[in-house]
Parts: structure tokens; sequence; C-alpha cells
């Protein structure tokens, strides 16, 4: 709370009163701080990546390296500048749609139609892998109100992550199911897993896990942007399991479209 006190006087200059005027700042501090820390978590982020460029050209301005040093430094600068677009436009998709200036499209889809055209996208990178890519989808009709794009932009990005942390020759399963009124996705990996302590963390942006992350290239930013299309967009929810060196498994939860809920009745009860 903020207050601000005020001395009120008459017109002889002898005090009437006080008017003490109370605030509630808490919602604008609050709001406040966490722009202060998305404003310095981006530049820490974008700071990484541009001190390393910067090393390596006066490394190159310098002069004492032969052709071959010069070529492995170009190489480097090359990883660093693709890090900082990746970083820019990851932060771009994420501002974009949480500002509301991508117009959001919700129509009417059948959600297996949705996890079909996700998992022809991430196939090829499991077939590079060696992992073994099974889709278990409902034969039930699943209809949902949703911005398929978007929607389809976080089972790949869900997908992708289970390629990426998962080590050669193993497993990456995505399943889908009816259960109550809604419909459940299962996105699960036989991978590296996140340590408990990390679990928590998980949806913030930037966050990544320590332990998981000596090699793979990243933003932290991807499954900011899931949590965000599940729940803000598509009143859905989105939980995550995992242990350490056994796997992941991340859950949706998609509220059913309306009208169509006659069409499951009729696929899920012909009788
Ligand atoms: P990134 O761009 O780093 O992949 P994400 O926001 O998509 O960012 O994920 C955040 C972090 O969560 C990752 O850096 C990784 O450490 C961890 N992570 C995400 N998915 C998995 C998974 N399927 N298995 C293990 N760790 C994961």
């Amino acid at each position: 709370y903020r207050a601000v006190a005020t001395n009120l006087w008459d017109e002889n200059q002898s005090i009437l009163g006080t008017m003490i005027v109370v605030e509630n700042i808490g919602e604008e501090q609050n709001e406040k701080t966490r722009h202060a820390e998305f404003v310095s978590s981006v530049a820490h982020e974008l700071k990484t990546p541009m001190s390393g460029i910067k090393a390596y050209v006066e490394m190159l301005l310098d002069g004492d390296c032969d052709e071959q040093e010069a070529q492995e430094l170009y190489g480097f600068m090359n990883d660093q500048i693709d890090r900082l677009t990746r970083l820019v436009n990851s932060m771009l998709n994420l501002a974009r749609i949480e500002s509301g200036v991508i117009e959001i499209k919700r129509h009417d889809h059948e959600l297996n139609d949705i996890l079909k055209t996700a998992a022809d996208v991430i196939a090829p990178n499991a077939a590079e892998k060696d992992i073994t890519f099974i889709t278990e989808l409902s034969d039930l009709y699943l209809p949902v109100h949703v911005d398929n794009d978007m929607l389809g932009q976080a089972i790949i990005n869900l997908l992708s992550n289970a390629v990426k942390y998962t080590p050669n020759g193993h497993e990456v399963r995505l399943r889908s199911r009816m259960e109550d009124a809604s419909a459940v996705i299962e996105i699960r990996d036989t991978g590296m897993g996140i340590p408990e302590n990390s679990l928590p963390h998980i949806f913030d942006r930037f966050y990544r896990v320590p332990e998981n992350n000596s090699s793979a290239a990243g933003t932290g930013l991807g499954l900011a942007l899931v949590h965000f299309i599940v729940t803000n967009v598509h009143n859905g929810s989105i939980s995550v399991q995992s242990k350490v060196n056994e796997g992941t498994s991340f859950n949706i939860t998609i509220p059913l479209g309306h009208q169509e809920k006659k069409k499951v009745r009729q696929v899920a009860s012909p009788v």
C-alpha cells in the first residue's frame, strides 16, 4: 500500500486536519517487478552471445590467427548469431501472441487432425536420431474449438523438445484420448528427464535445466509459449511428470467443443 498524507489549511493558515489517501499499489508493483525481471533476463540472454561475438572479432582483428583458426572463429560467430536470431524470433513470437497482436482464430477442428499434422513435422527429426516415434490417437472424433496453428505450434514445441532431450535410439510417444468433457494430449519420452527441483520453473521464460543443456541449442522460451497457448488462449491445462534418466511426460487438457459433443456421443455409444 502507498499512503499520502496532506495537511488541509483554512484561510487563516490554521490547520483543519490531515487527509490521508491510501492506495493499493501491490498489483502495480508486481507488474513493474515482473516487467523489470523480464527486461533484465532478456538483456542477459542477449549479452551472452554478443560478448562471444565481440571476443571472436577482437581475436580476428589482432591478426594473430592463421587461415584455419580464422575459419573456426567465423564458425563460432555464425553459431552465436544463429542463437541471437532464435532468441529474437522466439521473443517476438511470444510478445505478439501475449499482447494480442496476432489475432486468435478459433474454429471447429478435429484434434487428431492437428496432432497428425504436428507429428508429420517432427517425424524426420526423430528419424534422424533413430528415435522410435509412436502416435496412438484416439478412435473417437475429438471436436475442439481452437486456433489450429497455435495449438499445432504448441504440440510441435513439445514434440521437438521430446526429441531434443532424448538420446538416440529411444522413444517418443504422442497420444490422444477423451476424458470427461475434455480431450487429453500426452507427449511422452524416455529421455534424460527433468530433476524434481527444476519442475516448478519449467514453464518460466528463459528457464533451462542446467543439467540438460550442455549441448542442446535453445532459448528457454518454448515451454512459456506452450503454457500461454494452452491456458490463456484455449482455457486448457498442462502438467508435467518426469524422472531423471527415465523420461518426461507432458499432459494437455483441452475442453471439447460444444456443438459436436452430439457427434462424440454418436461415435462413443453407437448402440
Ligand atoms: P529450450 O529452448 O531450452 O528447449 P524450453 O522452454 O522449450 O526451452 O524448455 C525449457 C527447458 O526444459 C529446456 O531447456 C530443457 O532443459 C527442459 N526440457 C524441456 N522439455 C524437456 C524434455 N522433454 N526432457 C527433458 N528436459 C526438457
